[in-house]
């Protein structure tokens, strides 16, 4: 009985560190899990991890790739990594 209720501590402690590890400090934010649509090309943005459409207006190119981002604060975080050289 006593392993049963370490088993299920175990669980649910794994879970709470899966839920809680991540982005740092970021807040979560709504991910596409879905595949690409056909026809449609998503790209990731490499802060949040969202996917979006190509045609976002929020864009980057460094170093010869275009880099794609969900919204203006993940641009803006983004190209702050790359000033404090933590990325690409
Ligand atoms: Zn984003």
């Amino acid at each position: 009985m006593r392993l049963i209720l370490y088993a299920i501590l175990a669980f649910v402690i794994y879970y709470l560190f899966k839920g809680l590890s991540g982005k740092g400090t970021q807040m979560p934010r709504r991910r596409s899990e879905q595949p690409p649509e056909a026809g449609k090309e998503l790209k990731m943005d490499p802060v949040c991890g969202t996917y979006i459409p190509e045609d976002t207006p929020y864009r980057l190119r460094h170093k010869g790739t275009t880099h794609y981002f969900c919204s203006e604060e993940c641009l803006k975080t983004y190209k702050k990594q790359i000033a404090e050289g933590k990325t690409e």
